[in-house]
């Protein structure tokens, strides 16, 4: 494996308390701590005699000179010393060999609205079984669900219970959900995890899909694409800065992924939180659809969603309306053929229109589906092609 391009800044984050979420099935009563595991597997497997197995062996790193290690999950490329965790906290150097601490123990579980994700070309009106694990790759200071993100595992309380692959997709099932959607955290940190349930997934006849950040290396990229079907990426600005200052992260990696996901067999949707006076101007919007035009085409669906005061970021208030109005215009008016606007319910820009006559093919209001007029991929007042997974 090689890694050309390592991105660092900053310390990985010590363990701050963390708080229950209400819409979260675990809560999360914050253990401090350095950044060495003292054995919380161990813990596990004591509250839950024999159900907890020995701790999976990671993906994608190398092995370094001195037991160090280098990961190659995402564009971080963090190099871990012995004993030591990764910067997203939840894979962790034991005398030289990798290890996921978080494979099969999910911290959240829950059924969504495909919508909610939001995949808006993806079974319309469908179910996601939606799961998450502590852990992200970067730190968004608006994140919605820092309680999981920014955790370490022994953060999450009480200790989830050990469910594999199989369990996930028998569960996935039983829900009625078309798909398992990876989401709340970001899922690159729980790869393996995710590449398993989605194969368990697939044999039981539940696809995936994936709501990522994008930060992620091209090699398990690469495979990952092969195992779901859809992917949700969100942009979370169009500037080096804002990803530096804002979210401890890269805007290039995020580009670069963005680029090789065009053509690759994996429906994919993008979504612009937009959050006032950071990434919102006219010039910034305009800027990206430009870029999202000729380097991913006119098809993949655009989503301006409306940001609410979280976490570190409580001094800016939510997005006007007035605002995602305008950006989607400009999209719109860049080429872009399927612009929406989201969290903000009975606003325009909700439902998906054909682009050449103009009928509306999805009525949607919030996270509801209130009409499909989508035929075998195609209009149903003119019969043009409408792109996405419909079948
Ligand atoms: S997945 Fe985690 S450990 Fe691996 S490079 Fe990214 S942040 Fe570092």
């Amino acid at each position: 494996m090689s890694v050309r391009k390592q991105y660092i800044r900053g310390d990985a984050p010590s363990g701050a308390a963390v708080s229950r979420r209400d819409f979260l099935c675990m809560a999360a009563a914050g253990a401090a701590g350095g950044l060495v595991c003292g054995g919380w597997r161990a813990c596990a497997a004591a509250d839950a005699p024999g159900a907890a197995p020995a701790i999976r062996e990671a993906r994608f790193y190398e092995k370094l000179a001195n037991r160090a290690v280098r990961c190659g999950i995402c564009p971080r490329a963090c190099v871990v010393p012995d004993g030591k965790r990764g910067y997203c906290k939840v894979r962790e150097n034991r005398g030289g060999t990798y290890y996921s601490l978080v494979y099969g123990y999910p911290a959240s579980v829950h059924v969504d609205p495909i919508e909610k994700k939001p995949l808006f070309h993806v079974y319309p009106g469908s179910k996601a079984y939606s799961m998450a694990t502590a852990g992200c790759n970067i730190e968004c200071k608006f994140c919605q669900n820092w309680e999981l993100s920014q955790s370490r595992p022994e953060d999450i309380s009480p200790a989830p219970a050990y469910t594999t692959p199989d369990a996930v997709a028998a569960a996935a099932a039983r829900s009625g959900a078309r798909v398992i959607a990876y989401t709340y955290n970001e899922p690159t940190v729980f790869y393996e995890y995710m590449a398993d349930c989605a194969r368990a997934g697939r044999a039981a006849g539940v696809e995936s899909v994936v709501v990522t950040n994008g930060f992620i290396s091209a090699a398990p990229q690469k495979e990952l694409t092969g195992l779901v079907k859809a992917m949700k990426v969100d942009l979370k600005a169009f500037t080096p800065g804002f990803y530096r200052d804002v979210c401890d992260g890269f805007l290039e990696p995020v580009l670069e992924s963005l680029k090789r996901l065009r053509g690759g067999g994996v429906w994919l949707e993008i979504v612009v939180l937009l959050i006032p006076t950071l990434n919102d101007s006219p010039g910034e919007v305009r800027r990206m659809s430009d870029w999202i035009l000729k380097e991913l085409g006119p098809d993949v669906p655009l989503h301006f969603t409306r940001y609410h005061p979280q976490y570190k970021m409580r001094n800016i208030p939510p997005t006007p309306p007035a605002t995602l109005r305008r950006a989607r215009a400009i999209a719109l008016e860049q080429g872009i053929r399927f612009v929406y606007t989201g969290n903000a319910p009975g606003e325009e820009g909700q439902d998906t229109v054909c682009p050449a006559c103009r009928a509306t093919v999805i009525r949607r209001y919030g996270f509801s589906v209130d009409e499909v007029r989508i035929v075998k991929g195609k209009c149903g007042a003119c019969g043009a092609p409408i792109p996405g997974v419909w079948g």
